[in-house]
């Protein structure tokens, strides 16, 4: 199996690539922040739960994600391997997706880490709150702690796996098709 964690903070374009990749390498995509939405839109007491959290742009609690991740892994029949996207956010979470991938015999392949400056995150998630109705997408001061969060709890996971060899980093900035190569060029040489 290929298992890819696609990393970066809000705004940095995992969504748009994971879609080029899901199409080419046949991965299945695993986006806890669609799986969130998703149950929010379903009026789930999943979804209830997570809302306060989401709205305000801090993290729903680990033990939340992660039953909510091996459900989706446990009940995936087959797959070729993973994309994770938004998720391990936190090193609780990374260390649990190791337990979880170790059950199937199988283990994260690389992390592909999107780089991309806080300014212009800023100015894609306001861009994007025009069109997207994410409430989290609207608010200046929402987005700034977004990426606060993504710094103090997100970014030890780009070290959990630099520390395993895995750590690949990419430019994010620049023309969608471009990026897409560098990804790529990591994921073909993994
Ligand atoms: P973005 O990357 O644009 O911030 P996501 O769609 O990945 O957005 O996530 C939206 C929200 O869902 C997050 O702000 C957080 O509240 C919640 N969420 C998503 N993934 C996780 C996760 N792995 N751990 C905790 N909370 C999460």
């Amino acid at each position: 199996m290929l298992n890819i964690v696609l990393f970066g903070p809000p705004g940095a374009g995992k969504g748009t690539q994971s879609e080029k990749i899901i199409d080419q390498y046949k991965l299945v995509h695993l986006s806890t922040g669609d799986l969130f939405r998703k149950h929010l839109g379903e009026g789930t007491e999943l979804g209830k739960l997570a809302q306060k959290y989401m709205d305000e742009g801090n993290l729903v609690p680990d033990e939340v994600v992660i039953g909510m991740v091996k459900d989706k892994i446990a009940t995936t029949i087959d797959p070729q391997g993973f994309i994770f996207d938004g998720f391990p956010r936190t090193v609780a979470q990374a260390v649990a997706l190791e337990d979880m991938l170790n059950d199937f015999d199988t283990s994260i392949s690389g992390m592909i880490a999107l780089d991309v400056p806080d300014e212009e995150l800023k100015k894609r998630l306001l861009e994007r709150g025009k069109t997207s109705g994410r409430v989290d997408d609207q608010d200046e001061t929402k987005i700034d702690n977004r990426i606060q969060v993504y710094k103090n709890e997100t970014l030890p996971v780009a070290e959990f796996y630099e520390k395993q060899g895995k750590y690949n980093k990419i430019h994010g900035v620049g023309a969608i098709e471009e990026i897409y190569l560098a990804i790529r060029r990591v994921m073909d040489g993994l």
